[in-house]
């Protein structure tokens, strides 16, 4: 490609409502540009990218037997009504109406789609097991979208669907995806961590998120650092540190005007973890719909939402109104679980505790000395707290550290979630019809390219591993000069024959600009064709990286060619 056709359209300046640095690099460069909220246009930089990771994730889903299909964004209401999601998925899922008046959406996922089709194709247990895999654009529309690539609202989805006739070959290919995002992302050179997930409203039996680990995440992972163990903190469990207070009899204290806890801890000179911090919930789904519960944990720690979510099989919770506190007896910013007129759940690290500090459900006042099992009688003890850097590690007794974490995949086993509702039905092997059993599979392409970019880049700009990069070389003329540009072309079309991506930068612009944009755009390996270079016969090859070479302008890119593929033996194939 000729840079001076080439529509990458670089900017000296970070965008101003870019925050992270893969946003604003990837705008920069000219790869992206915005046309809506949480929408973009992917320019011939960017989907060359995109292109490349794409070819890394099909390659490693076919080796593992999974096999490529094409489903449509749009999709009829009936399927999602059939699942039980058409009420259940919220605001997230654009749903439209077409001109017969049938009611429709874009898909923000396909199992409803896959299983539509499978439910007329599958016949027999001998078909299976089968993994179906597509990479499609998939449209969510996402309260928040941020970050550009890395939170959009339409963006593209690598999206596999298993089916089997039992859990066990279920859980074998389970075991191969595992594998097969182990290698993926190995692959595509990023650091990253496989860890324990929510399993979601659906249930299941296993899950996990592959994060790229990454201060910019909004995920918050916690692993452990001796053993393996890694999960997603909306799961994580961990020991919490013991403490113990003197126990002695229920008093009033006056707290006035003090309700925030640890201006309560300093009024009454006590450590934070004596306090119980108490949140009242209403709860929106499930069996519960409707009702408020009061959660409660120690001052020092904050209330998980998603354990108390899944324990309490709601949809959603959300902190009670002042009303709801009036009619339940308590008083905003003095809550407490002792004779509270609804049903409390205790952090289970809190079963037995005394000496406690906690809300009086009395303007200005607090209680000290709480026992919970003496003063809160039918508390029901859960697993509610968020685990914190410095907890301990239930399997190995070592500490739990926290990282930032970009969740770039998620691998579930789903049973029968959606097999059953859809009608994914088969012949087994005794001929009695049986409900399939299936996983699902998915990957943020589009996302990835954004992960990377937050772990490839340095003040110059992007750094592409040589296989993502969207042009392996970029051949630099220096100056107007016949000899510079003919010589030029002869290089470029001889990496060509190579096979070698070149991008051949024949603008009539300062070597400064040339180069920085090449640097910005993180191409791995430059040539630089000058009259200088040219009379002595020299050329100069430069790595993004800061790797140099000469060659002679019959050797240069056979040099070239050695260079790149010593980059390409630095990225690991695959850790498995
Ligand atoms: P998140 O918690 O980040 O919203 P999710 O749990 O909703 O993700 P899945 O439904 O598991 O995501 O989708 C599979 C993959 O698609 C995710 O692991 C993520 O990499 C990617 N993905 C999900 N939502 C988005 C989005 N809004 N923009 C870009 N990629 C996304
Ligand atoms: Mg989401």
């Amino acid at each position: 490609m000729r840079y001076s056709k080439l529509l990458a359209p670089t900017l000296r300046d970070t965008p101003a409502d870019a925050e992270v640095v893969s946003h604003q690099l990837l705008l920069r460069a000219g790869f992206i540009r915005r046309v809506t909220s949480g929408v973009y246009d992917y320019l011939p930089m960017g989907l060359r990218v995109l292109r490349n990771i794409e070819h890394v994730v099909r390659q490693e889903m076919n080796r593992a037997g999974a096999q490529e299909l094409l489903l449509p964004m749009v999709q009829p209401s009936e399927l999602w009504k059939k699942s039980g999601r058409w009420d259940k998925y919220g605001p997230e899922l654009l749903r439209f109406h077409d001109r017969h008046q049938h009611e429709s959406c874009l898909g923000p996922t396909h199992e409803e789609v896959i299983c539509d089709l499978m439910s007329r194709e599958l016949r027999s247990y001998k078909q299976l097991p089968m993994n179906l895999y597509q990479i499609q654009n998939k449209f969510r529309d996402e309260i928040r979208p941020r970050f550009g690539l890395m939170r959009g609202r339409e963006f593209v989805m690598k999206d596999a669907y298993s089916f089997h006739a039992n859990e066990s070959c279920l859980a074998e290919e389970y075991d191969n995806m595992y594998q097969t995002y182990q290698r993926i992302f190995t692959r595509l050179n990023l650091k990253f961590r496989a860890v324990e997930a929510d399993n979601g409203s659906i249930g299941g039996s296993a899950s996990h998120e592959f994060h790229v680990l990454a201060d910019s995440g909004e995920d918050l992972i916690a692993h452990c650092s001796a053993c393996d163990y890694a999960a997603n903190v909306e799961k994580a469990i961990s020991k919490a540190p013991a403490y113990s207070y003197d126990d002695s009899t229920l008093q009033t204290v006056s707290t006035p005007r003090t309700s925030a806890v640890e201006d309560v801890a300093s009024l009454l000179n006590a450590p934070l973890s004596q306090l119980l911090k108490t949140l009242i919930f209403t709860i929106t789904g499930g069996d519960l719909d409707g009702q408020h519960i009061a959660a409660c944990v120690r001052g020092s720690d904050q209330v998980q939402d998603i354990k108390l979510i899944r324990a309490l099989g709601a949809d959603e919770i959300h902190l009670a109104s002042s009303e709801t506190l009036q009619q339940l007896q308590s008083s905003i910013g003095f809550s407490g679980p002792v004779a509270l007129a609804c049903p409390v759940y205790i952090e289970s690290s809190l079963q037995g505790a005394f000496g406690l500090i906690a809300g009086s459900n009395q303007q200005d006042e607090h209680l000290s000395a709480v026992n919970l099992q003496r003063d809160v009688p039918n508390a029901i003890y859960i697993d509610l707290r968020q685990t914190q850097e410095g907890d301990v590690c239930t399997h190995c007794a070592a500490n739990i550290a926290m990282s930032r974490g970009i969740e770039v995949g998620h691998i579930f086993a789903l049973g029968t979630a959606y097999a059953k509702p859809m009608e994914v039905m088969f012949q087994d092997e005794q001929g009695k019809r049986a409900v399939a059993t299936m996983g699902c599979y998915g990957i943020g392409v589009s996302r990835l390219m954004a992960a990377i970019v937050e772990q490839c880049h340095d003040d110059s700009g992007i750094t592409w591993p040589v296989h993502l990069a969207p042009f392996q070389v970029s051949v630099i003329t220096l100056g107007k000069s016949e000899t510079a540009l003919a010589a030029s072309q002869q290089i470029y079309e001889g990496l060509l024959d190579l096979d070698i991506q070149a991008l051949w930068d024949d603008r009539k612009e300062r070597p400064g600009v040339k180069f920085k944009d090449a640097e910005l755009m993180g191409i791995p390996l430059r040539i630089v064709v000058g009259d200088r270079g040219l009379e002595s016969d020299t050329l100069e090859l430069k790595t993004r990286l800061g790797g140099a070479a000469e060659a002679s302008l019959a050797a240069v890119c056979q040099t070239a060619q050695t260079m790149l593929q010593e980059m390409v033996q630095e990225i690991p194939s695959s850790n498995t």
